[in-house]
This record gives C-alpha cells, structure tokens and sequence, in this order.
C-alpha cells in the first residue's frame, strides 16, 4: 500500500485531496515522493508564511522544545507573554487569548460577544462569510450549504449582505450584541469588502452599542501587505481573531482584545489545555519578528506584480484580494486550471470559482514569476 492508498483507507473521508504526496519542502519550493518539483503559490492555505522549511524559524522552535515544549495555562511561561505583549504592541489591542486554530480563536470571540452582551446574544455575520467548522462558528458562518447535515445549529445568529450597510441595518435589533466579519472574505472567493462599507459598519456598531468583531485568521499577519488587514480600513475591532500564518505552520489561534472588551472573560470563563503553549509561541515570536516593514511592502509589491502580469489577460475576467491573497475569476474552470498547473509543478488554488493565490509572504521574485507563467499557459 502507498501513502495515498493507505489514507484513503484510515483517514476519515472529509477530504478531496490533489493526487500528490509531498515528502519535503525549502522555501516556496516543494518536492513529491517521485521527486517532482513544484513551485508553491498556496503555501498550506495561508500558513507557510516564511515558506517550508524555514532554518531560522526551525531554530528557534528546536531551542524552545529543548526548554519547555508545554507546561499547561497554570503557569507562566516567557514565550506566551511575549508574543502577548508583541501582538498588543503591534496593533494597539490590549490582552489577547491563546488557542489552536481559526475556529477556536473565533468561538472566543463569540463568547465573549456573548458575555458582554448580558443578555443580547445575536451576532450578525455576513452572506457568503467562513468562520470556521465547529457548530457554533459553523453557524457564523453564512453559507447556508454547509449548514443542512448538522441540525440542530445554535440559535443567536443573522446573515446580512456584505458591502451593504441598509441590509445589516434591517437586520440589527435589540437581541444583536455584536456584527463579525472578513474584511477580505476568504473561502467564499476572495470579496473584498469596501473601506467606506467597513467604516459605516464600525460608525453603527460604536452608535448602537455593538461590538466589531474582525476575523483576521486568514488575512492576518501580512497576508494582506499589512500585519492585520483592518490597519488599512481605518479601523479598530473590540475583537479580532487570527489563526493561520500567525505561527506559520504550528498551530496557533489568537483573540485579540482590545481596552473595551479585554476585561470580559474572567478565571474560569475560558481555557485551552494546548493554546499558547511555548513552542507554538516562540514559532509565532520569530514570525513576527521577520514580518518587518521591508517584508509587509514586498508584500504589497509582489501582490501588483501579479495584478500586473494578469489583469489584461483574456483569459481573466477579474482579480480580487489584497496584498497575497488574491483571487483570479478565469474564463476556464479554475478547478481545471489548478489541476493543470500542479501537472506542471506549480500548486495553487481555487476559492469556489476562482483561482486562487496565497503564496509565502518571502517567496522569492523569481519563483512567483515562474510560478505565474505556468498559470497564464493555462489562463
Ligand atoms: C481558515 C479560516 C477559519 C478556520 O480556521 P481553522 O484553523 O481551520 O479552524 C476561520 N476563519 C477564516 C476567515 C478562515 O480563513
């Protein structure tokens, strides 16, 4: 039996997988179990912020887990409350929450919505929205397709159109204790969201008492040429979330909470056994600490770099996103585009019927440009 054989036998089947078994990886670059070669414009969805196989990153990861790999939240440990104290430096928020993925750090911050609502628990999230797979971001997430196996859903939440402030005011009402959104809604096919749409939203939740909650998990941590994507909108979430690329590679969730809500969970309301343990933070210590401004412009840079190279092409209608996430709608089928492309080596993706790019943050100009000119043969 071969490894893709023996995962289709004992791993659970919630899974379509490309037909490629990765061995190992250096930089934007990754390599399979016949030693084909690919360029990576995906980089794990989001999360290979510094590419594979990173030696810095590695290395300070390998001194952490000769130290202390976990302890448990009972103690203190240094690397917890520095990437703590750096997130909250870096962003102007004020405490921040540890967990392991994007859906934890997002129930965090429906709890505490919820918590300090006192009593007012809807929270309106926006149409075509992905918050993630448990039951409660499950059903923050506004995609009704997903919704119909897992019935009963919890109560408590609305859907209003994205970049449409008349329709989330119809649907605020005195139960309503927060609004929650992507700024760049990410699996539903890189939308943008407006910067004035954004503001308005922000403007009606200061005026009615509601909270801004800002899900960060995929557009955080310079994804979008920013460190989190709402410092280029103007404004200032009670809460934001992030996930993803924050470790780039370990698991690691983050709720952000800024001076209006980061006194609300108190001992007892919350916990992680794993969130924030020591070597998942200084993983996350060390991102932080190469996502400079030199890398947040290349960034921005690279990102009009691919705009430049594909916005006139015949085959694009048009290109979405921000920064590195980037979704191109094609005139072909973008599921063919992306099969063909991993034919010859390049490995990207598609966000519904688009293609769709998320390459490392420090990918190299050549790869990205050799990357692209695989995808514009097949354009
Ligand atoms: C990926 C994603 C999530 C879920 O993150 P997991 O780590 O898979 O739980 C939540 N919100 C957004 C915007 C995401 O892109």
């Amino acid at each position: 039996m071969n490894t893709q054989q023996r995962s289709e036998q004992y791993v659970a089947t919630t899974y379509a997988r490309f037909p490629v078994t990765f061995t190992h990886g250096k930089g934007s670059l990754l390599w399979d179990d016949t030693g084909k070669e690919y360029i990576d414009l995906g980089s794990g969805i989001a999360v290979n912020t510094l590419g594979h196989a990173d030696e810095a990153w590695a290395a300070a990861i390998h001194a952490q887990l000769l130290q202390v790999a976990h302890t448990s939240n009972l103690y203190y440990t240094a690397p917890q409350a520095e990437l703590a104290q750096t997130l909250c430096t870096r962003t102007g928020m004020s405490r921040v929450f540890f967990s392991n993925s994007g859906a934890e750090a997002n129930e965090c911050m429906i709890k505490t919505a919820r918590k300090r609502g006192a009593g007012r628990s809807t929270i309106v999230t926006l149409e075509g929205s992905f918050h993630g797979r448990t039951i409660a971001t499950l059903t923050a997430t506004g995609q009704p397709a997903m919704h119909g196996d897992f019935a009963p859903l919890p109560a408590g939440f609305k859907y209003a159109k994205p970049n449409d402030i008349a329709d989330l005011q119809a649907k605020l009402d005195d139960s309503c204790c927060a609004v929650m959104m992507e700024l760049v809604q990410g699996e539903s096919g890189v939308l943008n969201l407006n910067k004035d749409y954004v503001q308005a939203v922000a403007q009606l939740c200061k005026e009615n008492n509601l909270l801004l909650l800002v899900d960060e998990v995929q557009t955080g941590n310079g994804r979008c040429g920013s460190l989190f994507a709402w410092q280029q909108f103007g404004v200032s979430p009670d809460i934001a979330s992030t996930a993803k690329g924050l470790a780039a590679g370990l698991p690691l969730g983050a709720t952000m909470f800024a001076a209006s809500t980061c006194n609300v969970l108190g001992h007892g309301s919350h916990g992680s056994t794993f969130g924030g343990n020591p070597a998942c933070c200084a993983a996350a210590l060390h991102v932080l600490n190469r996502l400079d401004d030199a890398l947040l412009a290349d960034v921005q840079a690279k990102g009009e770099a691919i705009r430049t190279a594909l916005q006139d092409h015949p085959g694009v209608k048009s290109i979405s996103g921000m920064g590195l996430m980037l979704g191109i709608e094609t005139v072909r089928p973008a599921k063919d585009i992306a099969a063909d492309c991993l034919a010859q080596g390049v490995a990207l993706l598609t966000a519904k019927d688009k293609v769709r790019l998320l390459p490392a943050l420090n990918i190299p100009m050549q790869q990205l440009q050799q990357g692209i000119d695989v995808l514009v043969k097949f354009l």
